[in-house]
């Protein structure tokens, strides 16, 4: 959602917020450790107190970005992934970028909290449900990935009640929340091995240094 009423529909239609964007590994999840281009689109209210951008919370202070502007950047390196992540990508309709994504030969991947409806074609959901605001039901049974951030031992228990709503084929994963690492990792490691059908997803671009 563009918080700007002066936003016309042209501008919400063809160009989207974007607070950067740039060509880097995959660091999290199923697709970690793959090359892919990240374009992270500026707003979100859900407001997790832990959230490590939330320079992208206020839309009003990133730019707005054509989307052939966004697919001209993607071209001019050799990815095959473009993952678009925020803020909360689903406050925008993103039915023009991922077709436009798509139509240049790009597979579209998402990372959302999963608080606002589904727009957009999609060849990877990561659902990354946050406490602070629940996702659609109609988002839940579409992911392909299930991703929860452990910030407490009491997040295990609310992990479960996702897992037990998604997809069958949907993966599982459990990541630390990055301050809590040290805390949480050892308590994750423990939990997985006693419920296999959990994978520990780390952070790995904070530990290469990309972004
Ligand atoms: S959903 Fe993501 S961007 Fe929004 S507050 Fe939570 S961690 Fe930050």
């Amino acid at each position: 959602m563009n918080t700007s009423t002066e936003t016309t529909v042209n501008e919400q239609t063809l160009s989207l917020p974007v607070m950067e964007y740039f060509y880097t590994l995959q660091g999290e999840g199923f697709h970690q450790g793959k090359a892919a281009y990240f374009i992270r689109l500026a707003g979100c209210d859900v407001g997790c107190v832990w959230c490590d951008v939330k320079e992208s919370w206020d839309v009003s202070k990133h730019p707005l970005k054509s989307i052939s502007h966004l697919v001209d950047q993607v071209k001019q390196t050799p990815a095959r992934i473009v993952v678009i992540t925020g803020g909360e990508p689903l406050m925008h309709d993103l039915t023009l970028l991922t077709s436009a994504l798509q139509e240049s030969g790009f597979q579209t991947h998402i990372e959302t909290s999963g608080a606002y409806p589904l727009s957009g074609n999609w060849n990877w959901i990561c659902l990354s449900p946050k406490k602070f605001k629940a996702p659609l039901p109609e988002l839940i049974n579409k992911a392909d990935e299930l991703k929860v951030v452990i910030y407490h031992k009491s997040d295990f228990d609310w992990a479960e009640k996702y897992a037990a709503l998604v997809n069958p084929t949907c993966k599982l994963y459990l990541q630390p929340e990055w301050d809590k690492a040290a805390e949480v990792t050892p308590q994750i490691i423990d939990y997985i091995k006693a419920n296999p059908q959990w994978q520990l997803s780390l952070q790995i671009h904070k530990y290469i240094n990309v972004p």
